[in-house]
């Protein structure tokens, strides 16, 4: 085996940070936490046991609460079978309530774009994972949107076509507020364009500019109308 010889010659555990690697160690297995996968993770990425960085650390820490002392290579098998409790929401979505979005094949849910992410649903405050926001969070601006437009029904980003005028573009802009609604990434960078437009319109609520106040209003029903 390996020594240490220079103490900064070590990279630690991407999860549990407990465990020494080697940075040439390219793919690894952590006795500590039972992590298996590469030493240089990126935390969004599925790796081959199934799970991201993101999501494993968070089971993993949360496991830790109430068992201190785990380690994973004394009791292989306990972190698998704390997973397994988890709420099985199965193919039902833990949004909207939708029966059956979720397969195999197909990780979003058509009508309110959330990501399947089991983890995110066992601890619905847990945000930045394969959902950006977190259940809770996503619940909220989902419900919203749902009283706003009751037609609302989420689409992939690069479908959204939004007719707004030259000025209600140029107004975008010199608001600092995106207006390219066609390269979004997801829903939830749709979501931040509706959050700046929404303080903008509040800062106009009770000025005697109302036509301002309008303006902005126009805008947002276009948005809600189109999406
Ligand atoms: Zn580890
Ligand atoms: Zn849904």
């Amino acid at each position: 085996m390996k020594e240490f010889l220079e103490k900064d010659n070590y990279i630690l555990c991407p999860i549990c940070k407990k465990e020494k690697f080697y940075p040439d160690d390219y793919f690894i297995f952590c006795n500590h936490c039972g992590w298996e996968g590469n030493l240089n993770v990126d935390d969004n990425i599925i790796e081959l046991n199934g799970y991201s960085a993101r999501d494993y650390r968070k089971v993993y820490q949360e496991y830790l609460k109430e068992h201190p002392n785990y380690i994973w290579k004394d009791d292989t098998e306990a972190l698998e079978k704390y997973m397994k409790t988890f709420i099985d929401y199965g193919y039902d979505c833990p949004v909207c309530g939708e029966k059956g979005v979720f397969n195999p094949d197909y990780r979003y849910c058509y009508k309110c774009g959330w990501r399947y992410n089991y983890v995110q649903a066992q601890y619905p405050d847990f945000d930045d994972s394969s959902n950006k926001l977190s259940l809770n969070e996503y619940k909220e601006k989902y419900n919203k949107l749902v009283i706003k437009n009751p037609n609302y029904q989420w689409k992939n980003t690069n479908e959204v076509k939004i007719p707004l005028t030259k000025e209600q573009l140029e107004w975008l802009d010199t608001n600092n507020i995106r207006s390219d609604f066609d390269k979004l990434t997801s829903d939830n960078e749709l979501f931040e364009i509706l959050d700046e437009i929404e303080k903008k319109l509040k800062q106009y609520e009770n000025k005697e500019e109302y036509e301002t106040y309008i303006f902005i209003r126009e805008i947002m029903g276009i948005i809600l109308d189109n999406i």
